[in-house]
Parts: C-alpha cells; sequence; structure tokens
C-alpha cells in the first residue's frame, strides 16, 4: 500500500483521513492547528510537525483546505511548503475547492519538482466524507489517476476523469453554483409566498413534491423549516465557491451574471453573520418577521 499524507484534517479532510487509516494505510497527517491531529493519532497515523515533513518519502500527498490562500501556503510556503519535499513520481492530489487558476499554478511547482498533480475536488458533504461515499471529480493525466485510483476508491463511491488538470475545479464550480442559485431563489421566494399569507411548511411540502423542485433543493428548503442551521456546507464555503465560479468563468470570457447575482446574496449573509450556518440558513435574510 502507498504511503500518504493527508494535510489539512477540517471536516471534511478529517473524515477523509479517517476512513484512510481505516483501510490501512500508512497514514502521516498534518493540520495548522495542532489538536485536530489527536483523533487521527489515536487511529494509528503518524503526526507530521510541518506541510514538507508530511510529504517527505510519501507516493501520495493530499490536501483539503478551505481555499486557493490556504493551499498556496500549504504547498508552497518558502519554508514549510509540502512542495520542497516531492519526491520525484509522486502524485499530489488537491481535494479542497479551488479555483483553476491555483491548479494551474501548483501543477507547474508539481511538475518541477518531477511529480505529478491532481484536482480532484469532491462532490457530497461531511455524511458523505464519513461514509467514504464522495464523488471524485478528476482533472489530469489519466496514468496518473489509475494510480491513484485505490486511494481514492477509499474515500470516495464514485470518481469521474473530467480531462486534463484544472477540469475537476472548474466543473466542482459549477456544481455549487447551480447548488448555491437554486438555494438563494428557495429562500427568497418561500420567505415571498410566507408574506403574502401561505402556510410555509405546507407550501414547502408542496414545492418539494413538484418537477420544478430538484432533490437538493427540496431537502435545502425542508432544511430552512428549521430555526438552527448547524455545520454542514457552510454559507461561509459557499459564497467563496460562488466568488471562484464567477472568476472562473470570467477566465475564460464566460457571462455569469445569475452566479454573481448569487454571490451577492450570500456575501450579504456574511455580512450579516450567517457564515457559519449551514447553507439553509440563507432563510435568515429573507425572514418575513
Ligand atoms: P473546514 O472545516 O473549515 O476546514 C478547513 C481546513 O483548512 C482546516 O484544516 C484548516 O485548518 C485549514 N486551513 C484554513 N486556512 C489555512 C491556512 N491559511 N493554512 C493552513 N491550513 C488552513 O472546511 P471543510 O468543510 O473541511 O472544507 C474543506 C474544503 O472542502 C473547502 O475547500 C470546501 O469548500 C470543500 N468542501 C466542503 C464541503 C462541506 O460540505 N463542508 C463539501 C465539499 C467540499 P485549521 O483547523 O487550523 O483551521
Amino acid at each position: 500500500m502507498s504511503k500518504v499524507a493527508f494535510l489539512g484534517l477540517g471536516a471534511m479532510g478529517s473524515r477523509m483521513a479517517a476512513n484512510l487509516a481505516k483501510a490501512g494505510y500508512d497514514l502521516t497527517v498534518w493540520n495548522r492547528s495542532p489538536n485536530a491531529s489527536d483523533a487521527l493519532r489515536a487511529a494509528g497515523a503518524r503526526v507530521a510537525e510541518s506541510p514538507r515533513d508530511a510529504a517527505s518519502g510519501k507516493a501520495i500527498i493530499v490536501s483539503m483546505l478551505t481555499d486557493d490562500d490556504a493551499a498556496r501556503s500549504v504547498w508552497l510556503d518558502r519554508q514549510s511548503g509540502a512542495i520542497h519535499c516531492l519526491d520525484k513520481g509522486a502524485i499530489a492530489i488537491e481535494s479542497s475547492t479551488v479555483t483553476p487558476g491555483w491548479i494551474a499554478e501548483l501543477s507547474g511547482s508539481v511538475r518541477q519538482r518531477g511529480a505529478s498533480l491532481l484536482d480532484a475536488p469532491v462532490a457530497g458533504s461531511r455524511p458523505q466524507a464519513e461514509a467514504g461515499e464522495l464523488a471524485y471529480l478528476v482533472g489530469g493525466d489519466a496514468d496518473t489517476l489509475d494510480e491513484a485510483r485505490p486511494v481514492l476508491d477509499v474515500m470516495g463511491g464514485k470518481v469521474v476523469h473530467l480531462g486534463p488538470n484544472g477540469r475537476g475545479a472548474q466543473f466542482k464550480l459549477v456544481i455549487n453554483a447551480l447548488f448555491g442559485i437554486q438555494v438563494a431563489a428557495f429562500a427568497e421566494l418561500l420567505a415571498f409566498l410566507e408574506r403574502a399569507g401561505f402556510d410555509r411548511a405546507q407550501t414547502t411540502e408542496m414545492l418539494a413534491s413538484l418537477p420544478v423542485t430538484s432533490p437538493i433543493a427540496a431537502n435545502t428548503a425542508k432544511l430552512m423549516l428549521s430555526d438552527s442551521y448547524p455545520p454542514m456546507f457552510p454559507i461561509d464555503l459557499v459564497e467563496k465557491d460562488l466568488g471562484y465560479a464567477v472568476a472562473s468563468a470570467k477566465a475564460v470570457g464566460s457571462n455569469v451574471p445569475t452566479t454573481q447575482a448569487v454571490q451577492r446574496v450570500f456575501s450579504d449573509a456574511k455580512a450579516k453573520g450567517y457564515g457559519a450556518d449551514n447553507i439553509a440558513g440563507l432563510a435568515q435574510l429573507f425572514d418575513p418577521m
């Protein structure tokens, strides 16, 4: 079994790495806040002092970090960056939801070390990460993917190869834009119906049963009926992804006014203090009360 390093043990990364430990991989983990490594240490993983230390001597290095900036610092920091200890022939897997621009930058640095990169963001949230049922959206070389597939198969139920580096990142941003757009539409339109005198629970049920509503929008609209929005896929991350979708569309000359407008809605929610709430918490922005 390949020696694997996992960088970033947040809500998603901790669950993904736990599955690698469970599957018996020789696993080294690193996280910026050290306490997050305790559970993985108890599960048999080695805990590294830095991304650089974690990457040393590993065949596969996976990262699961907040955004471009976090990933850039973990991979490329002058002192502690994983890149400095990337072995020739190693495979770097960027699973964070990031821009194709960052993937292009990282791919150049990885190639200079004689290693290969896969951009492999995931569809699915905490329950799918825990169950090893994420869907991987992969950009990169097909042979590299074949080599990395056993590791991805432990964490995911599905691995889709979308083309060269950057394609996984790009496609993932479109998925999240579609999700965010639908949720924003439901948040404002359900509030509109409620203001007009409709019963919220009844209208939600009815809309959820109609073909105009996607399964994920139906589930999220039902979550909007509660007054608590414990984090799952938080508004902060949705807003980040919509911004990345707009930027990456602009980079290829594509006009995405709907995505842009919805990003502003999520930015408003962030500014009002709802950033840590689950995506369904967007309903609070339109609360008729
Ligand atoms: P999270 O719980 O907030 O974890 C973020 C991770 O990034 C933590 O390990 C954090 O370290 C690390 N980090 C942040 N800034 C850093 C920096 N400057 N230097 C080093 N490490 C840094 O987020 P998550 O939910 O696991 O999401 C991780 C990625 O997966 C994101 O790109 C997200 O968009 C994507 N994603 C999330 C979901 C979801 O449902 N949550 C689903 C699919 C994809 P600390 O512990 O020290 O803060």
